[in-house]
């Protein structure tokens, strides 16, 4: 899962294979997965963990869901998801194979004010 988004956009995640932490870089990582005639525009598939070969895919949220219970590890962590998928889109990180499918993505963006409500000290979790 991803524990820490750094102001300079290096990304912490901590493999749920092997519990080692790393860091990532916005450049390693593009939103979308295509399987066959499958594509999917949501979803992010981070690098394989190089320790013990994990893969983990992130969800972003769909747009209009709303978390169950604001506040949990859960909805912090898709806070992470949806604002890293967000900012990745706008910078154009996306498959090239969905965009040719799907068009070019919007970013769904995660209001302001939940962030700062949410992550007053930074995007991380102690
Ligand atoms: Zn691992």
């Amino acid at each position: 899962m991803l524990e820490r988004i750094d102001d300079d956009w290096r990304v912490a995640q901590r493999c749920a294979g092997c519990d080692k932490q790393r860091e990532l870089q916005l450049t390693e990582m593009n939103v979308g997965t295509i399987v066959g005639h499958a594509f999917d525009a949501r979803s992010l598939v981070l690098p394989l963990c190089p320790a013990c070969g994990s893969r983990e895919v992130l969800i972003a949220s769909a747009e209009g869901e709303t978390h169950p219970f604001p506040g949990s590890v859960g909805h912090l962590h898709q806070l992470l998801v949806d604002h890293l998928c967000a900012t990745l889109v706008e910078r154009g990180r996306v498959l090239p194979d969905v965009v040719k499918r799907r068009g070019l993505l919007k970013p769904a963006l995660v209001a302001k004010d939940s962030l700062a409500q949410w992550f007053p000290d930074g995007f991380k979790f102690e």
